[in-house]
């Protein structure tokens, strides 16, 4: 049988997906029409990015699974229309580019390469920075892309603490859970990283009150979602020293508004939602695995908890 895939989401994502879905969809052993437009009885999965004018999901009756070009489903997954399983998009590349995102930022702030890097009064001062061993760094949420981050930072010799909902263990990395878990965490840590979904529960988890739980001077990195922090306390935080820095890639309003006080703040870094990108040819072949298994009758990948909301 002929499977017909249908594919909700922008054109910029049909011209890069287009070629490399039909590949991996073939290399899967897939017999499938991959297409925009069907009629929606029609329809065995959806590949679906919330970009997509695709909001309701009732009339899509066979359809077995809607599968996510993204890895944040905030955006999808309190759709009542939405009945079918939630995939989302764990994808190795796209894992990769977290990793360098965030080792790249957390070292640039640990080795203060700013100094070097912009240095008009050319300063002589040789002030070493500490190992990386005497640098504390808290990641908080401890998933696919947390745990991969907090090991290579681990790797570098960082005393890496990680903070998830559930309790767990992550090799050598000690992981805590719930608000005393938080206090702990945020307590010794110098680095903090976000890597926290965006739900009800983790809706400004770095406030005023847990921001003023860390060490002076610390410096935050979100690549989660920009929910996760107060803006408002993170700016007083900035402004009263507490925080040292914040490297923000992610925001409330996207792109950042040009007269958000971030964009001119002393001690904030934007970069514009680039830290991860889902790369087409490694998702493609995660989207036809995922479709290899429902009409093979095996467990889905990583399937969406609604009840949790990630
Ligand atoms: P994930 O595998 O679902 O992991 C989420 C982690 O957060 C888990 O450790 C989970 O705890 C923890 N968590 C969830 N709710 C919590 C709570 N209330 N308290 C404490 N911990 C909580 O997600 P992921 O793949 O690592 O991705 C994380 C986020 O990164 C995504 O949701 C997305 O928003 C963001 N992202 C950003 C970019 C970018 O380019 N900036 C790219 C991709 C993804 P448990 O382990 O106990 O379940």
């Amino acid at each position: 049988m002929t499977l017909t895939l249908l594919f909700a989401a922008s054109d910029a994502n049909w011209a890069e997906y287009a070629a490399p879905l039909r590949d991996a969809i073939a290399q899967a052993g897939l017999s499938a029409t991959l297409t925009r437009e069907a009629a929606p009885d029609r329809v065995d999965y959806i590949i679906y990015a919330p970009t997509s004018p695709l909001q309701d999901f009732s009339p899509f009756t066979r359809c077995k699974a809607v599968l996510s070009l993204w890895a944040g489903v905030e955006r999808i997954v309190g759709n009542p229309t939405l009945t079918q399983p939630l995939c989302r998009m764990v994808d190795p590349a796209l894992t990769e580019g977290m990793v360098e995102w965030v080792v790249g930022h957390a070292l640039r702030h640990h080795l203060g390469m700013d100094r070097h890097i912009v240095n008009p009064g050319r300063l002589w001062d040789p002030t070493c920075p500490p190992l990386a061993r005497e640098r504390p760094v808290t990641m908080l949420g401890m998933g696919e892309l947390g745990t991969a981050c907090a090991r290579a930072l681990a790797a570098l010799n960082f005393p890496v603490t990680g903070w998830s909902r559930t309790p767990k263990q992550t090799g050598d990395i000690p992981c805590l859970h719930g608000e005393d878990g938080l206090a702990k965490a945020l307590s010794t840590a110098q680095i903090v990283v976000t890597l926290l979904p965006k739900t009800p529960e983790t809706e400004n988890t770095l406030n005023a009150r847990t921001l003023a739980l860390l060490p002076r001077g610390a410096v935050i990195l979100n690549p989660g979602r920009g929910a996760l922090i107060d803006d408002d306390a993170l700016l007083a935080a900035l402004d009263s020293g507490q925080i040292g820095h914040a490297t923000l890639d992610v925001f409330r309003t996207e792109p950042l508004p040009q007269d958000h006080p971030y964009w001119s703040h002393p001690r904030v870094t934007v970069t514009p939602h680039i830290a991860a990108d889902t790369r087409a040819p490694s998702a493609s072949r995660v989207i036809a695995e995922n479709i290899r298994r429902g009409e093979a009758g095996i467990p889905l990948l990583n399937r969406v908890d609604r009840t949790r909301g990630y």
